[in-house]
């Protein structure tokens, strides 16, 4: 439930160090540079050429056309300059749209590709408990959303970083070759660059005040039109304290327009005035120099009056450039800090190489960063191979987290998990992962085929054959063969009209399928028939033991009648095991596990009987 009346605290003003900037800046641009090594120096070279011809034809011949014009020059060889560079700048606009539209967009796919690859990658190599971290969550998510719009930004940046010194310097030089004084000016413009770097930041704030009680007030009209919200909209009267709420909503946006509106009012007001101030005085002096010294010609004078605003206006960018780039570099961070990330729980790859055996649980205790309790005190297992292992006890009792420590889906808190007396952690990971076949409760259809749903890999020859028979003994066959793509068949209509959407039973047997594609050693099944009333699961689990002859089987059930089934039950409560031997041993025994077989038995007698009366 989200606290409605929280405030949240501005997110604190994150620094970088200036090293870190220019770093994480440059990161991005040899990331670039390396999947794409022709777009940034045609990118760049492009840029400073387009900004040599911008001054050659407005600024450079400008003046020397006026100039010589003054001074008598025969007119032919002047439009003869003018029709040179106007026939260059048409050359050039030609090129730059080609690259633009037809070069540029090719090479900026490659680049997305290769991003959203290395955050792909890493994403499914790190520890599943990075997803249970909200802070690393977060960076990931950000990491995932920004990262290729911020590396075009960096581009972007520096592209316009190199355009405007080439471009200053070329005019700076001309406007000082005419009259050093003109030099001066300049510091108007670089302290108009300061007062804008601040205006930013002012407004950076603002929006970040901003953004919380923007999110109060789309929470309300969400809250409006969701059909969830929907019932208790009607029957009570929410509607009125939503409204409520919205009012201060509003409130706080009118105190935060009087907080900001008046500086903000100021500062925007010299930015804008001040480059025209540059050029007011510049044209002064320069008239001066041409009507009354007569030290300037009046194609001198056509420069300054032209040329000095540009340069302002540039210089007084330049100060913001620096400041993108510091904001590019705090978002870079995000995706850095996530591709620099190792799991704790390395992907081994020059480990030993995994072969079918017993598998030991030594003594393992676990528990989940941030829990205030173990999850999994002490256990001690073993599992031999072609084993059926059933583990039962009620929600919470730690199966699952048994489950995926067995899987080295994370690494135990004390004691080990061995496969043939040697711990996970030194098995080549690819080798480890081929020994076992898993289907979790909450297994997950992809958007694919039904057949890769099934093998998890891509397609090779003869796997149509293979996943047909997967079907048939998973009993998914009846439904997919009535596809009319059959196996080929894609789940999940969002991207395929043709596709089918199965029920949740249907969804099931398919991923059951899983198991009986391939012939990995170990099968775990973690509650994977909860779909199932209590008759099918068992037969299910039947043929399943009949079908997986001779590979360990390790499910989940909190069904005893199924867990009479395996070898071994291991029957757990609060993290410990508590019994563990056949259904045989535990039932004469007479312990925990005989009392909970016996109320359910009960509770399974009453329910036939009250369906059938
Ligand atoms: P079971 O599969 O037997 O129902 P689990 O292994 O899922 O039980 O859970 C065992 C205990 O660990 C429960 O107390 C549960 O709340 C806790 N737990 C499970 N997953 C997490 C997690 N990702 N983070 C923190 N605690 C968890
Ligand atoms: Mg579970």
């Amino acid at each position: 439930m989200i606290r409605f009346k929280r405030k949240e605290k501005p997110k604190k003003e994150n620094t970088l160090s200036g090293r870190r900037v220019f770093s994480n800046n440059l990161y991005v641009l040899k990331i670039i540079q390396r999947v794409a090594p022709s777009y940034l120096p045609t990118y760049f070279l492009w840029s400073v050429t387009g900004a040599i011809l911008d001054f050659f034809i407005y600024t450079w011949m400008m003046r020397k056309v006026v100039n010589d014009f003054q001074l008598g020059e025969p007119v032919e060889k002047l439009a003869a300059i003018i029709l040179a560079l106007l026939v260059g700048q048409i050359v050039f606009d030609v090129f730059i749209n080609i690259l633009r539209k037809v070069v540029y967009p090719r090479y900026q796919q490659k680049i997305v590709a290769a991003i959203e690859q290395s955050l792909f990658e890493k994403a499914s190599q790190v520890e599943l408990e990075c997803y249970e971290n909200p802070k690393f969550y977060d960076k990931y998510v950000r990491a995932m959303d920004n990262s290729y719009q911020r590396c075009m930004d960096v581009v972007n940046t520096a592209d316009m970083l190199i355009w405007r010194v080439t471009s200053i310097s070329t005019n700076a030089l001309i406007l000082i070759s005419i009259d050093p004084v003109l030099a001066l000016v300049a510091l108007i413009p670089l302290l108009i660059g300061y007062v804008r770097k601040y205006r930013n930041r002012m407004q950076k704030n603002r929006d970040d005040e901003r953004r919380p009680i923007d999110r109060r007030q789309a929470y309300v009209q969400r809250s409006f039109y969701l059909g969830e919200y929907a019932k208790e909209m009607r029957l009570t009267a929410m509607p009125k304290l939503m409204i409520g709420y919205y009012a201060e909503t509003l409130k706080e946006h009118i105190a935060l327009q009087k907080k900001y509106g008046y500086k903000m009012a100021i500062l925007k007001t010299i930015g804008d005035t001040g480059p025209d101030l540059v050029v007011f005085l510049a044209g002064l002096y320069a008239a001066y120099c041409t009507l009354i010294r007569g030290t300037m010609l009046a194609g001198d004078f056509l420069v300054v009056f032209n040329t000095v605003g540009q340069v302002a206006w540039v210089l007084a960018s330049l100060v913001t450039t620096l400041e993108d780039f510091r904001t590019h570099a705090l978002y870079i961070e995000d995706y850095r800090y996530f591709l620099d990330y190792q799991p704790k729980i390395k992907k081994n790859t020059n480990g030993v190489r995994a072969s079918a055996g017993t598998l030991t649980v030594e003594g393992v205790t676990f528990r989940y960063t941030g829990a205030e309790r173990d999850a999994l005190q002490n256990i001690h297992m073993t599992i031999r191979p072609g084993e059926k292992i059933a583990l039962v006890g009620h929600n919470g009792s730690g199966k699952s987290t048994l489950v995926k420590l067995l899987l080295h889906l994370y690494e135990p808190t004390e004691g080990a998990v061995k496969l043939n007396g040697i711990p996970l952690a030194d098995y080549d990971q690819d080798s480890l992962m081929e020994q076992f076949s898993v289907v979790f409760q909450d297994f997950k259809l992809f958007s694919l085929s039904v057949a890769e749903n099934i093998l998890l890999r891509p397609l090779k020859e003869g796997d149509e054959e293979r996943v047909t028979e997967a079907l048939k003994k998973s009993g998914g066959w009846e439904k997919v063969s009535t596809l009319k793509n059959g196996i080929h068949t894609t789940l999940t209509r969002e991207f395929d009209d043709e596709g089918a959407v199965l029920s949740g039973g249907e969804g099931q047997k398919v991923s059951l399928a899983r198991i009986f594609a391939d012939d990995a050693p170990i099968i775990i099944l973690d509650e994977p028939s909860s779909a199932l009333d209590p008759i099918a699961e068992y037969q299910m689990f039947q043929n399943m033991m009949e079908a997986c002859e001779g590979r360990t089987l390790i499910f989940i059930s909190h069904r005893l009648a199924s867990a009479a089934l395996a070898d071994h039950v291991y029957l757990l409560e609060d993290g410990r095991i508590v019994e563990d031997g056949s259904h045989r041993d535990l039932m004469e025994k007479g312990g925990r596990y005989a009392e909970l077989f016996g109320k359910q038995a009960e509770n399974y007698v009453k329910e036939v009987s009250a369906r059938e009366a």
